[in-house]
């Protein structure tokens, strides 16, 4: 049993106020295992508040707990506090917003499956082994005897589908596989899951349409990018939320190796993600630019002006592009 593992649990086990906090722009592995873990804590009688310093994408809310999830004014008004900080699927501190300021303050623990994790905590159980930190959460709240019902099971299994494309991408391993079989025998339900994603406002697709508009190649077909200014999102009554998954189906163009997407949430604040098929480290790239990720998902934030970051930024992975073909050439 892994030393960092036995440690968290044993500390969650003593602590009675806790902190459970996921990553600024969420993702369903992120709400997935900040739930998961706070359910579960809540379940053995500690007093526990779920919270990310950001909004979260309304599509979400299709699962009532959700609401669980408090924002960063809302906790430290409510004076709660807390003697240990759960972080989860974050892989460093920026990730966690203002969060960061209890760093230091309070035990912490970081638990998360990404290779770039500066191992910010207390205590770390970082493992790139797992396709999703909602299986970690998994094996925790296994730990600790948190007794499963189905929409515990459910929401832990969100995570592990969200960050595996629903068990397509190369990340679904039999480890993602098995604990998905456990989770669906505890009342998991994978269809209740799908419903985040078969929620789509018209607007969506209009908004899709733009991005397709702009689509640009580069390397033969084999890089594709596109991107949405703020512009983009208001005209078509969006906002970034309304994106998630764009970045996917540009990686599903027959050919493509590398899609990157561009995505302006704020005036001159532009998040990029990076989404590779079978051989670009796509963490390397957004580790160069600032960020962080896996070696086939992986997003960074750039301030500027949103044309100066394209070309930029696509000069970089055209850089990279060519360097990592040759390494894998020469393997
Ligand atoms: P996405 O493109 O969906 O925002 O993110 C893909 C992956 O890259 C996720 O695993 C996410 O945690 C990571 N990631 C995205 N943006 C950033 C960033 O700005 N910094 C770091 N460290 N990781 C990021
Ligand atoms: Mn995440
Ligand atoms: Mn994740």
């Amino acid at each position: 049993m892994n030393r960092d593992f036995l440690s968290i649990v044993g500390e969650l086990n003593l602590a009675k106020k806790i902190l459970v906090v996921g990553h600024i722009m969420p993702d369903g592995d992120d709400i997935s295992s900040v739930l998961s873990a706070t359910l579960g804590l809540q379940k053995l009688g500690k007093e526990v508040v779920a919270c990310i310093d950001w909004r979260i994408p309304w599509y979400f809310y299709e699962f009532d707990e959700t609401n669980l999830i408090k924002g960063y004014d809302e906790v430290v008004n409510s004076g709660f506090e807390p003697d240990f900080m759960l972080i989860v699927d974050a892989s460093s501190p920026d990730r966690i917003g203002r969060f960061q300021e209890f760093l230091g303050k309070v035990t912490t623990a970081v638990v998360d499956h990404h290779g770039t994790n500066t191992l910010f905590g207390t205590l770390n159980w970082v493992d790139t082994k797992f396709g999703s930190t909602a299986q970690m959460i998994l094996r925790i709240n296994t730990e600790l005897g948190v007794s499963y019902d189905e929409r515990l099971a459910t929401i832990n299994l969100m995570g592990i589908a969200t960050d595996t494309g629903f068990f397509r991408y190369s990340n679904a391993d039999e480890i993602v596989f098995s604990d998905a079989t456990k989770l669906v025998s505890m009342g998991g339900k994978a269809y209740l899951v799908s419903r985040i994603f078969e929620n789509k406002r018209i607007e969506q697709f209009k908004l899709l349409s733009t991005m397709v508009e702009h689509i640009c190649t580069e390397n033969d077909g084999k890089i594709v990018y596109s991107y949405l200014s703020k512009k983009d999102y208001e005209s078509n009554n969006c906002t970034e939320d309304d994106s998630g998954g764009f970045v996917g189906e540009l990686r599903s163009i027959q050919g493509v190796e590398l899609a990157i997407f561009f995505s302006e949430y704020e005036k001159n604040e532009v998040h990029i993600s990076f989404r590779s098929k079978d051989w670009f480290d796509c963490s390397k790239l957004a580790v160069l630019l600032g960020g962080g990720g896996h070696p086939r998902a992986a997003g960074c934030t750039l301030k500027g002006e949103l044309s100066v970051i394209v070309e930029q930024v696509v000069r970089e992975a055209k850089l990279m592009f060519s360097t990592q073909l040759e390494a894998v050439k020469n393997i």
